[in-house]
């Protein structure tokens, strides 16, 4: 998977990518990142990448030669059949199926914008998708390019040690994750559940669904809208419910 982050601050990319998951798939040859910088295609000896907004207002607008210049030579540098993705609050949400969708491209270009975001003709032209990592602004577009690109290395195969970890994460099955536990077994008088420490895996499993079902239902109940339950899976909804009241 190659990705190539197009922005004003190509540091920040470069050094967010050097640590933990992203960091050793890129040392084993498992992922790559560069990032292109739109000044370096600015023609002026200012470098200049943003002009004010035509119909006044506050704030400027990065301007479409030096971008659309940039994508190109970022879209060279990846194999056919890559995407180029917008980051911007206004896009689609980054959900983990839409992660489970674009991690089967070969490549994407990710367009970091800043100030009030990009000329509108750049999106028409040469972006594919704009994607939102939620309903919130940020100051510019390298945090989101940065989260897209830590959720889809981490689901990509052999990239983490245990590949079940990631089947096991939030969302993958439709469901938020269950409760984690570690020693010590008992931490201020607060004691890991039993179940967890009986060696029955079958119960085990029981117990970690029936959590993950209960806090689905709690926490983010409109995931369970929609979604055909087993008769085990309603089973122990029914129970943590009960046990709720
Ligand atoms: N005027 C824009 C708006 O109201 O949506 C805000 C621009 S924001 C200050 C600067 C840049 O940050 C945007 O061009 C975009 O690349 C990025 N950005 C901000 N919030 C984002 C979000 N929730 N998801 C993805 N990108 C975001």
């Amino acid at each position: 998977m190659q990705f190539v982050v197009i922005t004003l601050f190509p540091e920040l990319i470069h050094t967010a990518v050097q640590v933990g998951v992203v960091g050793r798939a890129i040392e084993r040859g498992q992922v790559t990142v560069q990032a292109i910088t739109p000044r370096d295609f600015a023609d002026d000896v200012r470098r200049t990448v943003d002009d004010r907004p035509y119909g006044g207002g506050p704030g400027m607008v990065l301007k479409v030669e030096p971008l659309g210049l940039a994508i190109r030579t970022a879209r060279d540098r990846l194999p056919a059949g890559s995407r180029c993705i917008y980051m911007g609050a206004e896009g689609n949400p980054l959900t983990q199926r839409k992660v489970n969708e674009l991690k089967k491209l070969p490549g994407m270009v990710l367009l970091a914008g800043r100030y009030e975001g990009v000329d509108e003709r750049l999106l028409t032209t040469e972006v594919d998708e704009t994607i939102s990592i939620g309903d919130y602004v940020l100051s510019g577009g390298e945090l989101p390019a940065l989260v897209l690109i830590d959720a889809v290395v981490r689901t990509l195969p052999g990239v983490l040690g245990d590949d079940e970890s990631a089947q096991q994460d939030s969302f993958v099955n439709g469901l938020l994750d269950w409760p984690h536990y570690t020693r010590p077994q008992e931490f201020t008088g607060l004691k890991v559940p039993d179940v967890l420490i009986g060696g029955n895996h079958d119960a085990i499993r029981r117990w970690r669904l029936k959590q993950a079902l209960g806090r689905t239902w709690l926490r983010r109940p409109e995931l369970l809208n929609g979604r055909t339950m087993s008769t085990e899976e309603q089973l122990l909804l029914n129970e943590f419910k009960a046990e709720q009241s």
